[in-house]
């Protein structure tokens, strides 16, 4: 037997002892049956998964809080239920026009053939979800992967055991197992998920959870869509309105505590606008939280190990000289047991702290100062590409340079986070912030296997390129060179 076959023999036997693999192969069976589905039918699958979520929106608000200690319930609304119905909507709108075939345009080696794209389901789509915006992360895929027809198998966060009951409800009022199923559980299930023979997986959480997906999705050469973090950095330019772009920061700073892949990870601000910035940032986060104490719009860290982590980025920076600016309007201490993080500054920071190497992953930002665009572009430059770019400036040049001399998965001009919620942009990393992209049509392409056909014509240009070679080919190949 040769190694390659020695190879594949191994992989086989490794899924067949996975406890998941009939739940995939129902699946994969179901789909052989049924064949691709019709767009009718596709359109009625998004309608009850529409009516589960509808259905399910008090319990979702509820569980997200419980899994949380809190979360403000209008934020779990916003990203989580409206994010959803939003995407099911789009898709529903435009699906019709997705499905059909695409020209793939005229070509002078085929002057009377036809080209197309078809776009056709992969199969069985593995979808891993992660904790920060558990509903939406797990849900959202799901609906590019039923609008291109396949069939998807869910893995949930076990940091949010609650959220992840409700999410299987919803599934299962919505679907029979056959056409989508949800699988809980910790690290053990998440690697037995990962190591089944998929279509397609999508994974959506750590950069270094991620590497140890693509590892195992390389053993049955399962295509990968991840969807990762990083640190997104702000660039302030030397004109653009401070109070305008502090309100935004400390929003998207704010917004579900934090923990947003794409929330601001740190800012670079012209030298001599920093204390500025630092009292337009204080006004910002007291508009919009005049007290933090018990405060219901403000979402607790998800857990003790988090809570510990940011204050241990602090602490560490604070040791290696940054000076550390904690913005608490009305001054009022934070109640023991509430996982609230201030808005904390912090200032003179270094890449030899901690808060400078990891994604940050909550309310801390670290400010840093610059006196010449290049070298801000040079900093982005040499970090690892970041899933998002904030630049807030009116100067159509320079924002220009920036958005042309740095390499993101997205970008936002003067303003942060919301470049994800327009469905008619893609969303995905680049490098280590993540590999493909989904949402609207994109999603649609992602979880479809797009085949190229040929149809070619009676009369054809390659019939004419038949042995025996002559005389009449050498003419053809000088014509060739001069015309193509
Ligand atoms: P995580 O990587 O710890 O976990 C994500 C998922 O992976 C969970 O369901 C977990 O059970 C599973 N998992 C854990 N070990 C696994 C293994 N060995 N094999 C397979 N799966 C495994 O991430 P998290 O803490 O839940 O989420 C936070 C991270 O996710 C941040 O880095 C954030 O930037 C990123 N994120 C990215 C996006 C995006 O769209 N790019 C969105 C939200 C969060």
């Amino acid at each position: 037997m040769n190694d390659a076959n020695r190879l594949a023999l191994h992989s086989v036997d490794a899924a067949a002892d996975n406890p998941l693999l009939p739940l995939l192969e129902a699946q994969r069976a179901a789909f052989l049956k049924v064949g691709p589905t019709s767009y009718e039918h596709r359109i009625a699958a998004l309608k009850r998964l529409r009516q589960a979520v509808v259905d399910h929106h008090q319990q979702i608000l509820d569980a997200v809080d419980a899994d949380f200690g809190h979360r403000s319930r209008h934020e779990t609304f916003f990203a989580d239920v409206i994010g959803l119905l939003g995407e099911i909507r789009h898709t529903r709108k435009h699906l019709r026009k997705w499905m059909r075939p695409r020209r793939a345009g005229w070509s002078p080696q085929f002057p009377l053939a036809k080209a197309r794209i078809h776009y056709q389901p992969r199969g069985v789509i593995g979808i891993i979800g992660p904790w920060n915006v558990p509903v939406l992360l797990t849900l959202s895929p799901l609906i590019g992967a039923i609008a291109a027809g396949n069939r998807a198998l869910i893995k949930t966060s076990e940091f949010c055991p609650r959220t992840a009951e409700v999410v299987t409800a919803i599934v299962s009022q919505a679907f029979t197992p056959d056409e989508v199923a949800v699988v809980n559980g910790g690290a053990e299930v998440a690697a037995h998920f990962s190591a089944l023979p998929f279509d397609h997986l999508i994974f959506t959480g750590s950069t270094q959870v991620g590497r140890i997906v693509m590892r195992a999705a390389s053993e049955h050469l399962t295509p990968v869509t991840l969807e990762l973090g990083g640190k997104s950095p702000t660039i302030i330019s030397d004109d653009y309105p401070l109070d305008v772009a502090a309100g935004r920061i400390a929003q998207g700073k704010l917004l579900n505590g934090g923990q947003a892949c794409i929330a601001p990870d740190y800012v670079f601000v012209p030298t001599g606008r920093r204390e500025q910035l630092i009292e337009a940032l204080r006004a910002a986060v007291s508009r919009s939280y005049p007290t933090l104490a018990g405060n219901p719009d403000l979402t607790w860290i998800v857990n003790e190990r988090h809570f510990e982590r940011l204050k241990a980025h602090i602490a560490d920076a604070r040791a290696k000289g940054a000076e550390v600016i904690e913005i608490n309007p009305g001054g009022a201490p934070l109640p023991e047991g509430e996982r609230v993080l201030p808005l904390t500054v912090l200032l003179g920071v270094t890449d030899d702290m901690s808060v400078m190497q990891e994604e940050i992953f909550g309310p801390v930002l670290p400010v840093k100062t610059y006196d010449d665009l290049a070298q801000v572009i040079d900093y982005v430059n040499s970090h690892p590409r970041p899933l998002a770019l904030y630049h807030f400036d009116d100067n159509a040049e320079r924002t220009a340079r920036v958005l042309d001399q740095t390499v993101s998965g997205g970008a936002c001009v003067n303003d942060v986070l919301f470049h994800v919620a327009h469905e008619g942009l893609p969303f995905g990393g680049v490098g280590p912030s993540g590999i493909g992209r989904y949402h609207g049509f994109d999603g649609f392409v992602t979880f479809s296997h797009q085949k190229s056909v040929l149809y070619q014509s009676r009369w054809s240009v390659q019939a004419l390129m038949r042995p025996p070679y002559g005389p009449r080919l050498e003419r053809v190949m000088q014509l060739a060179l001069r015309w193509l």
